[in-house]
């Protein structure tokens, strides 16, 4: 099979069969072998009972169904999960993504060899105030971290070689960093490629404002664990050595202008008058506490328990 196109939605009632119309005529117009995944993210609307019927007239629309809403990240995974094509392409279900642009992503992926092509939505049709400039900015930063050249980290639309989508583990709302995820997995081959956007057609945007304080949160998180995820002693060990030796080097100050004022007969304050005391305290306090939790960060690496994030309620064709 070529293609798998993975679309996660929630309560998308209205674009659906738009949708699905639109991506058969152009598998049809290029005679792809494909799979169309539906991922219903706990959608309270009509959007399931479309797609069993759009899973009854064609095997190849497989469906997947949570019973109440986990978010886009684990939609995706789910997705993922069961995707069997050469190359996987993720989309909006909200019409904002524009099938035709299917054809070229994958022939980038299978002609070029790449990992991952990334959309970029350089001519947005979102609103500027809530969204375009906030994604500038959150853009710029995700550039800083990840160390990749992109525009537009968060595009729905995009294209994967089957292996690296079953080699990412997307959860939380990391969405936003796949490429980040990739790139940190290995798969460096990633590039950009404009794609046209579509204002909403129907029904309104499920991300509200919170979602750039979220996404900069998860930005440090990904940084961090890209960084010491693997050894977390390395940063806590580290830093628990440095607030140890500050700590140390006050105690001795203490202690040998105690022994000096001892030995000449000088009047002296009580140790715990001397303000070094209490850096000494605190800076040592301190460090062992990032001892520990280096040390408990390896106990939980070492576990690694794999929970399960989501429930699968119910699947069509698979
Ligand atoms: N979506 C989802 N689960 C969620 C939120 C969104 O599956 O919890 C889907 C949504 O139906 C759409 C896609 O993710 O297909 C992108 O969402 P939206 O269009 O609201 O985001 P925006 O375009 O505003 O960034
Ligand atoms: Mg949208």
């Amino acid at each position: 099979m070529q293609l798998s196109i993975v679309i996660p939605l929630l309560n998308e009632e209205k674009s659906l069969p738009e949708l699905y119309n639109w991506i058969l005529e152009v598998m049809l117009a290029h005679s792809f072998s494909y799979e169309i995944i539906f991922i219903n993210d706990g959608s309270t609307d009509h959007s399931w009972q479309i797609i069993e019927d759009l899973a009854t007239t064609n095997h190849l629309v497989k469906a997947i169904h949570f019973k109440k809403n986990y978010g886009k990240s684990q939609a995706l995974h789910a997705g993922f999960l069961i995707a069997q094509g050469d190359v996987v392409i993720t989309m909006d279900a909200d019409l904002q993504d524009n099938p035709e642009e299917i054809p070229e992503l994958y022939q980038l992926i299978t002609k070029d060899n790449l990992d991952i092509v990334s959309g970029w939505k350089k001519k947005r049709y979102d609103n500027v105030i809530t969204k375009n400039l906030p994604s500038k900015l959150f853009n710029l930063a995700a550039r800083k971290v990840a160390g990749l050249e992109l525009h537009d980290f968060n595009c729905g639309l995009k294209a994967y070689r089957l292996e690296v989508v079953k080699n990412i583990d997307v959860y939380g709302e990391m969405h936003r960093y796949i490429p980040l995820l990739a790139k940190n997995a290995g798969y460096t081959k990633i590039r950009e490629k404009e794609v046209k956007h579509q204002a909403r057609k129907y029904g309104e945007t499920k991300f509200g404002s919170e979602r750039f304080l979220h996404g900069l949160l998860d930005l440090i998180t990904i940084w961090f664990l890209s960084k010491f995820g693997k050894n977390p002693m390395h940063l806590f060990g580290g830093l628990g050595i440095l607030m140890f030796f500050v700590g140390f080097l006050s105690a001795l100050y203490i202690g040998v202008s105690k022994l000096y004022h001892l030995y000449h007969q000088i009047q002296d304050i009580l140790v715990t008058q001397n303000p070094w005391f209490y850096i000494a305290l605190t800076v040592m306090i301190i460090g062992t506490l990032f001892f520990l939790t280096g040390f408990v960060a390896e106990l939980i690496l070492r576990s690694n328990r794999k929970t399960e994030r989501y429930k699968v309620s119910k699947t069509l064709n698979h």
